[in-house]
């Protein structure tokens, strides 16, 4: 693979003096020689802290790991690292210790929606698999913060075993999200296992997998890994480039290797202040990503985990980037911007709005220039009302029945199958003085 600066050979010499560059694109060179505390990290980059500050880093790194690949480290501009988007992304900040009252340890309750080890299921449909506790590198905006990194929780083979149990045993299950950690930290071989028995469940019809492996350790994404990984198609991939500066060539590399061996690539983006909360950032990252032929997916607002303060924007910024992209640019480079909900409610998409208003028959819109126009209604629109009769029905889907795990919110509310009129929060005042309760 690629690899053309000077500040590898420089960086490499600093860790290891046996002439390290050689093994520069290998890997296992890679995580093997991973910066995982302050002293290397100085030495590595050729910098150094002021004692006091030294001091609180070291607390925040004793309670939340740190861990840089030599290749992550390299994209640091040393010239100006305390403004750079990787330092600021890889290494911590005095500002992690500081726990606002809202800060949660499991903001998105992934503890309680957890019915088999490794399992999250939030969603009718699908779940995270969380088959791998460590990543390449430890971002310091990562949600799962209290977990990844924690040598007691990494998955056993049990473990796996009865996650993969547990999505046997639940037809309903039909896309599998392996999360973490990274599953790319995972030797090829169990990963392998864990595709094949989910390729051999009949109800599982898509796999996913979420990674970061693109972007701070490219060279794992080997030709034997790509094959491997094209043998269990339909499989979805992922990755979570944050700023245009990480898409290098050797991060090209890898993307091309991938969706050349027909894995679909997606991209998801965390909105971190002072990294790449800016609309003409965010626009020039999605068409880098939409050019190695990766389509930006999900535009996380950044959530409540404890030390993440300092990375939180409002968001009213992430509004504003998407009103900056929705017509201004190609529709696929537009991602979802969402927050996940607190509590464990899933992810809520956030849009600007474009509906002006409305009447019986004309809808007023906007569009992205401050056109504003109108659409005419039909006038002889025929409603269809669902029976859940499909063989009976003019739309021909054929099925046998039109019974589904879906009937749930508003959705239900706007089902005719359902006769459920309101959706009522419990334990409010007026529920409970209610006699016939
Ligand atoms: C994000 C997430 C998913 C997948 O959501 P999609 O919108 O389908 O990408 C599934 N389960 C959990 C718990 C999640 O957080
Ligand atoms: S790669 Fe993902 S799981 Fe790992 S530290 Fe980064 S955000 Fe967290």
């Amino acid at each position: 693979m690629i690899s053309d600066t000077t500040t590898e050979q420089e960086i490499a010499d600093r860790i290891t003096p046996d002439n390290a560059v050689a093994r520069w694109t290998d890997w296992r060179w890679q995580t093997g020689h991973a910066i995982r505390d302050i002293t290397t990290f100085e030495r590595a980059l050729g910098i150094t802290f002021p004692p006091d500050e030294r001091e609180v880093l070291e607390q925040t790194v004793e309670q939340f790991p740190l861990s840089v690949t030599p290749y992550y480290l390299s994209l640091i501009d040393r010239d100006d690292y305390r403004n750079d988007p990787i330092f600021m992304q890889c290494f911590p900040s005095v500002q992690e210790l500081e726990v606002e009252p809202y800060d949660l340890s499991d903001p998105l309750a992934e503890d309680r929606d957890h019915p088999a080890p490794c399992i999250t299921h939030r969603y009718p449909d699908r779940v995270l698999f969380l088959v791998s506790n460590v990543c390449a590198m430890y971002c310091r905006h990562c949600t799962r913060k209290r977990r990844v990194g924690d040598v007691d929780s990494i998955p056993s083979k049990e473990e796996i075993e009865a996650g993969l149990d547990y999505i046997r045993t639940h037809p309903a299950i039909r896309d599998v999200l392996l999360s973490g950690g990274d599953p790319l930290m995972l030797p090829d071989d169990l990963l392998d296992h864990i595709l094949t028995e989910l390729d051999a469940i009949d109800h599982v019809e898509v796999v996913r997998i979420g990674t970061r492996i693109p972007v701070v350790l490219p060279y794992r994404i080997t030709p034997g890994l790509v094959s491997m990984l094209s043998r269990h198609q339909p499989l979805w991939i992922n990755t979570h480039f944050n700023h245009p500066a990480e898409i290098t060539a050797s991060s090209e590399e890898a993307l091309r290797r991938l969706a050349d061996a027909g894995i679909p690539l997606g991209n998801q983006t965390v909105l971190l202040a002072n990294v790449n909360d800016c609309p003409r950032l965010q626009r020039t990252l999605a068409h880098k990503l939409v050019k190695n032929r990766v389509r930006p997916y999900y535009l996380y607002q950044c959530d409540l985990s404890e030390g993440l303060s300092h990375f939180r924007t409002s968001v009213a910024k992430g509004v504003e980037i998407i009103e900056n992209m929705i017509g201004h640019t190609s529709g696929f480079c537009v991602p979802t911007y969402v927050i996940d909900a607190p509590g464990g409610g899933g992810k809520i998409p956030l849009t600007p709005n474009y509906l002006i208003s409305w009447s019986d028959h004309k809808v007023v819109l906007r569009n992205y220039e401050g056109v504003i126009t109108t659409y005419q209604e039909p006038a002889n629109y025929r409603p269809i009302y669902c029976e859940g009769n499909c063989p009976d029905c003019t739309l021909q889907l054929r099925e046998e029945n039109a019974e589904e795990p879906g009937q749930v919110g508003i959705a239900r509310l706007l089902s005719d199958l359902d006769d459920t009129s309101t959706l009522v929060p419990e334990n409010t005042e007026r529920m409970e003085r209610r006699t016939d309760a």
